[in-house]
């Protein structure tokens, strides 16, 4: 697996994880984060894209059963603007990924969705 996939799924974890903590209380994931990180680390790995991938939010096939892409974009939604924050390092290399290969008029559409929701 790529050095870029393996970022992405560590980001995703850590989004988890704030979430977590955040809405469920507890110290490391409840058993319920705990499967939704199981599944996005499957489905990552999974890609058909392989390392080409670009970052979930902005991917053109959207390979997430409807309640797991739900719940991945609740977590997204709170803990992405507060990555920013926490863990710049990573959020920036983040960002910086979400423009590999994605197309233009996809990466403006999820541009403006963030906007609004920070
Ligand atoms: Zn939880």
């Amino acid at each position: 697996m790529s050095a870029r996939l393996e970022r992405e799924i560590d980001t995703i974890g850590l989004m988890i994880e704030m979430f977590c903590r955040d809405h469920h209380g507890r110290d490391g994931l409840c058993s319920f984060c705990r499967e939704l990180l199981a599944y996005a680390r499957k489905r990552t790995r999974a890609c058909r894209f392989g390392k080409d991938k670009p970052v979930c939010s902005a991917c053109p096939v959207h390979c997430y059963r409807p309640e797991m892409r739900e719940r991945i974009r609740e977590v997204m939604r709170y803990s992405g603007p507060r990555m920013i924050s926490r863990h710049p390092v990573l959020a920036v290399r983040h960002l910086l990924d979400k423009r590999h290969k994605t197309p233009p008029r996809l990466a403006k559409r999820e541009t403006a969705g963030q906007t609004k929701q920070s």
